[in-house]
């Protein structure tokens, strides 16, 4: 087991770009990708996310007096034109916010919802068998209600001190100017062409001259820019009763198809969908971890349910003394059992009962913990357990019990705290990487595909689903934005992209920071495993060669997966100082930026002061 230490890191390195296979090449006279860096220290306020240019924008507004919420915003909108393939206005997310003044957290819930006319037998063919999957991704079936828009409107009133159209200037500027092509968006273009190339307005505007754009190259988005500023002059409505969300519905109705491209299945959106959509403000899940308070989304997302109670079961067993195999054996060992119970009880609470609260209990984890042999790997899939309040020592294993869902390493996080300690963590998604693939012609945009986090048909027609299609639910997603308090005052906020892997992404950097003692940016960095309770644990290579003998002798079975989640995050370190954190190398590595830097601080080494009580 790693001790508390602290890591070397310079501030000003770029971090290393992912080396990618196919990615186009770059032409000759390439322009300077913009400086970015994984790491800052400083005061003022604080951005990472996992583009320079977004956290520019962020930062930007911070400086000019902004606070978290606005930079925020700004940060989003700008990954709509850096990321358009993770985030945008067709798109939703959940945004979870510390405001300082109260002391409180708060989170909006901006997830697409299903059209009025979707029912539970959607994505089902004809002979009742489940949609493959890409089929069902690419269509207009599989989008839901853009939530976006409508979070981002609703979080500035809520919490913000400036307008929609102060805080989308950033996003206006770059969608015009354009934004350097970095080998990540041209690799992630290049694994989608395909899907770009059957929708016209798709393949006109991702894949000019019929290729993706050349590393080096300037991407611009004039529509997108004209976009931004319709929101910018009138608001949200023209989205949600206006003539873009008429066009929105004309799209997912009708697809736009290439010339001699198949047709694919047309969605079930409607102007009457678009005008009901709200994003309300729900109760944060909580829980204490180690002394701490650990803040996250509650359903429809699994993310704070699943993350909570995989602490609790993981607060059982003394980790920070434990060496790395034991310790790492009890990671993956609770999320699993954490699984069983996210796949068994949690859908939208709009149209299922889901016992939240049981599922977040003390004693509901002293009792999970049962399951958990300290020496062995249980046998997956485990089962559910039985929140009912009834708690004793070690039941009989049973419940239902389902397997893992199919979710890509997709989405996009972003962290922001501003000089009044004020903190947002926002998780923005259009589900898979480039959604549907389908953009409103002449809007910029993409359309999500979130509908496809639905499950398709129930694993068990013995048990209840709670995640099958309804008219206006909102699909079960995994998205985990997390703020963690001390004494109500905040210590640490993070979130990942990466589907049902950004629970295991929050919790293990959790656990290396709470538990293991790595400071924020080792912590980030560490290699990754993700259990959900699959028969096999997915893996980067640097987890399996570093751990996975000594855990194959425990009984884990490993399946490597080349990188899980692209994390962000930010510690409130002694003395005012914040410390922003991002990927060194995961997706091609982010960028962490503050308003001011300190002379000194952290430029060798970043501090690593002991958190909670564990
Ligand atoms: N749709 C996913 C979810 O809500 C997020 C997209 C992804 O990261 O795969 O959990």
């Amino acid at each position: 087991m790693p001790h508390r230490r602290t890591c070397v890191l310079a501030l000003t390195g770029l971090a290393a770009a992912a080396v990618v296979a196919a990615a186009p090449p770059v032409p000759a006279a390439a322009a300077p990708a913009p400086e970015k860096s994984p790491v800052a220290i400083g005061t003022g306020g604080a951005v990472a996310t996992v583009d320079p240019d977004a956290t520019r924008v962020g930062l930007e507004v911070l400086a000019d007096g902004g606070n978290a919420a606005d930079a925020a915003v700004a940060a989003a909108a700008a990954l709509g034109v850096t990321e358009p393939y993770s985030a945008g206005v067709g798109g939703g997310g959940f945004f979870v916010y510390y405001d300082a003044a109260s002391g409180t957290v708060s989170t909006i819930d901006g997830r697409e919802t299903a059209p009025l006319a979707m029912g539970a037998g959607a994505f089902l063919d004809d002979s009742g068998a489940p949609l493959p999957f890409q089929e069902a991704v690419q269509s207009g079936l599989s989008v839901g209600t853009p939530g976006t828009p409508r979070t981002w409107e609703r979080a500035l009133e809520r919490f913000g001190t400036r307008s929609l159209a102060q805080v989308l200037q950033g996003g206006i500027r770059l969608a015009e100017d354009g934004f350097v092509v970095d080998p990540t968006f041209a690799q992630q273009t290049a694994d989608n062409a395909d899907k770009f190339a059957r929708f016209a307005p798709s393949a006109e505007l991702f894949l000019p001259g019929g290729a993706p754009p050349a590393v080096g190259s300037v991407f611009r988005n004039p529509d997108l820019a004209q976009t931004y500023r319709l929101l910018a002059e009138q608001g949200v409505a023209p989205i949600y009763t206006g003539r873009l969300g008429e066009e929105i519905v004309q799209t997912v109705q009708h697809p736009p198809m290439a010339a001699g491209a198949a047709d694919v299945r047309p969605g079930l959106l409607r102007e009457v969908d678009l005008a009901r959509y709200d994003a309300p403000l729900r109760e944060p899940t909580r829980i204490e971890y180690r002394g701490l308070d650990v803040y996250g989304m509650a359903p429809p997302s699994s993310g704070g349910s699943t993350v909570g109670e995989a602490l609790n079961v993981l607060e059982q067993f003394p980790l920070g003394s434990l060496p790395d195999v034991p310790a790492l054996h009890t990671y993956l060992e609770a999320s699993a059992l954490a699984f069983a119970d996210r796949n068994a009880y949690v859908g939208d609470p709009a149209y299922t009962q889901v016992p939240l609260a049981e599922l977040l209990s003390q004693e509901y984890a002293a009792e999970r913990a049962c399951a958990l042999d300290p020496a062995a790997a249980a046998a997956k899939p485990v089962p559910a357990g039985s929140p009912d309040g009834e708690y004793g020592p070690c039941p009989a294993a049973g419940g239902p019990t389902t397997g893992a869902g199919t979710e890509g390493p997709n989405t996009t996080h972003l962290t922001v705290a501003d000089a009044a300690g004020n903190v947002a963590s926002y998780t923005l998604t259009i589900e898979q990487t480039g959604g549907s693939g389908i953009t409103v012609p002449g809007r910029g945009f993409l359309l999500n595909n979130e509908l496809t986090d639905f499950t398709f048909a129930p694993a068990d027609p013995n048990r209840p689903e709670p995640n099958l299609p309804a008219p206006g639910k909102r699909p079960r997603s995994s998205m985990a934005p997390t703020i963690v308090l001390d004494d109500g005052r905040p210590v640490l906020a993070l979130g990942s992209p990466g589907g049902a892997t950004i629970i295991t992404t929050v919790l293990q950097t959790l656990v290396n920071r709470i538990d293991r003692g790595l400071d924020l940016p080792a912590a980030i960095a560490a290699p990754r495993a993700s259990q959900r309770n699959g028969p096999a644990t997915e893996a980067e290579p640097a987890f399996i060669a570093a751990y996975g003998p000594q855990l194959q002798a425990l009984g884990h079975q490993f399946t490597p997966v080349t990188e899980i989640g692209a994390a962000t995050g930010i510690e409130f370190l002694p003395g005012n100082l914040m410390l922003a954190a991002a990927e060194p190398v995961r997706r091609g590595g982010g960028s962490a930026g503050v308003v001011h830097t300190v002379p000194g601080a952290g430029e060798d080494t970043v501090p690593a002061p002991d958190l909670g009580d564990g």
